[in-house]
C-alpha cells in the first residue's frame, strides 16, 4: 500500500499516519520529521532547512524529492507506506510517478479557523516525538517519559500564518491534480482523533485492499 497523506499545517496528518502506520505495518515517512532529523543532526540539508522551516517556507524542491526517493528505496519501505508531508508542490506531486504509483491520497479536511488553535496547541516530547494537543492533554509532560513538552520553532502564530499562506499558494493545487488521475478522497479531520481515523481505514478498505 502507497498512500500520500494531505492537509494543511495541523490538520493533523503525522497523528493520522502513525496510527494507519500501526494498523497496517506500514512505514511513516515524514519529510518534515526527515528535515528536522537533519537539523539536529547540523549537516548542510539541516543548515538550510532550519533557516526556510523557520520562517514558514518550503525547503527547494530538488532536496526534498532526493531525501523521498533515497528513502523509498530503503528495505523497509517494500512493507508499504504513508507520505506525510511530501509531496508540497505540483512540481514534486509531478516527479513521483517516476518511482513509484500512488494507490490512494487522502485529503484531511479542516476548517482553517480551527487550524491556528490547533497548531499554537500542539506541543511535542522532545524525546519520543509524540505530538499532544495541550487543549486536550492539560499537564505540558509527555505520557510515555515524564519530559516537558516543546513548542515547535514554526507552531508560533507569526510563522504558522506563513505556512498557511504558503499551503494556500503551493499545497492546494495538488489536490486538483490527484483529483483529476482519481485517485483522491477527502476526509473529515474536523472530528476526535478515532473518528477521522475510523473515516480514512474505511477509505483504505474501499480503494485499496
Ligand atoms: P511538517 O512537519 O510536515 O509540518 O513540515 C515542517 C516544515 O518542513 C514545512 O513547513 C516545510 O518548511 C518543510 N517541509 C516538509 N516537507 C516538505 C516538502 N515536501 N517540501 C518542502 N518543504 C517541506
Amino acid at each position: 500500500m502507497k498512500l500520500v497523506f494531505l492537509g494543511p499545517p495541523g490538520a493533523g496528518k503525522g497523528t493520522q499516519a502513525e496510527r494507519i502506520c500501526e494498523k497496517y505495518g506500514l512505514v511513516h515517512i515524514s519529510t518534515g520529521d526527515m528535515l528536522r532529523e537533519q537539523i539536529e543532526a547540523q549537516t548542510d540539508i539541516g543548515r538550510l532547512a532550519g533557516e526556510l522551516i523557520n520562517r514558514g517556507e518550503l525547503v527547494p524542491d530538488e532536496v526534498v524529492i532526493r531525501m523521498v526517493m533515497d528513502r523509498i528505496a530503503m528495505n523497509d519501505a517494500n512493507r508499504g507506506f504513508i507520505l506525510d508531508g511530501f509531496p508540497r508542490t505540483v512540481a514534486q506531486a509531478e516527479k513521483l510517478p517516476e518511482f513509484i504509483d500512488v494507490d490512494l491520497v487522502v485529503n484531511i479536511d479542516v476548517p482553517m479557523e480551527k487550524l491556528i488553535h490547533r497548531i499554537t496547541n500542539r506541543r511535542s516530547c522532545p524525546h519520543c516525538d509524540i505530538v499532544y494537543n495541550i487543549a486536550v492533554h492539560k499537564a505540558e509532560i509527555c505520557d510515555k517519559c515524564g519530559r516537558q513538552l516543546v513548542l515547535r520553532d514554526d507552531d508560533t502564530p507569526e510563522v504558522a500564518m506563513e505556512r498557511f499562506h504558503v499551503y494556500r499558494a503551493r499545497t492546494l493545487p495538488i489536490i486538483n491534480y490527484y483529483e483529476a488521475k482519481n485517485v483522491l478522497v477527502h476526509v473529515n479531520g474536523d472530528q476526535v482523533v478515532e473518528a477521522v481515523t475510523d473515516e480514512i481505514v474505511r477509505e483504505i478498505e474501499k480503494g485499496c485492499l
